[in-house]
C-alpha cells in the first residue's frame, strides 16, 4: 500500500507520493513547553480538496487537489460529453463485474479483445475512472 494507491495522490511535478505535507486543521493541547497533538481530545485532522500540499522532495506547492489530479489523463480528442460516455460505460462494466455477471456478448469481445487481453477487473476500472478528466 502507498499514498498513491491508498490516496490517489503524488507530486504533480516529481511524481513521488513519499513526501508530501498537507496543511491540515488540527486540535492540539497546549502545555507550557508547547502543543501536542497527541495529548488534545479531538485528534481529528482536517482536510480537503483546497488544502495546501507541498512536496517535501522537490518544493512543489500546490492545492490536494492538484496533487490527486497528478496522474489524471484526458481522452486525446475526445469531448466532455464523449468523455462523460466512455465514463458511463466504464462504470457500467464496472458494476455488471462487481455483480458476477456476465457482460452481453457484444461488450465482453470488446472488454477482453475476444479474448487475446486479460481484462481489467473492477479496481483497476475504479482506479482508470479516477484518473480520467470527467
Ligand atoms: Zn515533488
Amino acid at each position: 500500500m502507498s499514498v498513491k494507491s491508498q490516496w490517489n495522490m503524488a507530486c504533480p511535478k516529481c511524481r513521488r507520493d513519499d513526501c508530501i505535507d498537507i496543511v491540515a486543521s488540527v486540535t492540539v493541547r497546549l502545555a507550557e513547553d508547547g502543543t501536542d497533538t497527541d495529548a488534545s481530545s479531538d485528534q481529528s485532522h482536517e482536510w480537503g480538496d483546497t488544502s495546501v500540499a507541498g512536496c517535501k522532495a522537490c518544493g512543489h506547492i500546490g492545492t490536494v487537489r492538484e496533487f490527486r489530479s497528478a496522474d489524471a489523463v484526458s481522452l486525446p480528442g475526445l469531448d466532455g460529453r464523449e468523455t462523460a460516455a466512455v465514463l458511463a460505460g466504464l462504470r457500467l462494466v464496472q458494476r455488471e463485474l462487481s455483480r458476477g455477471e456476465f457482460l452481453p456478448q457484444g461488450v465482453h469481445s470488446i472488454f477482453d479483445e475476444d479474448g487475446a487481453i486479460e481484462p481489467l477487473d473492477a479496481d483497476e476500472i475504479d482506479d482508470l475512472c479516477e484518473r480520467i478528466n470527467g
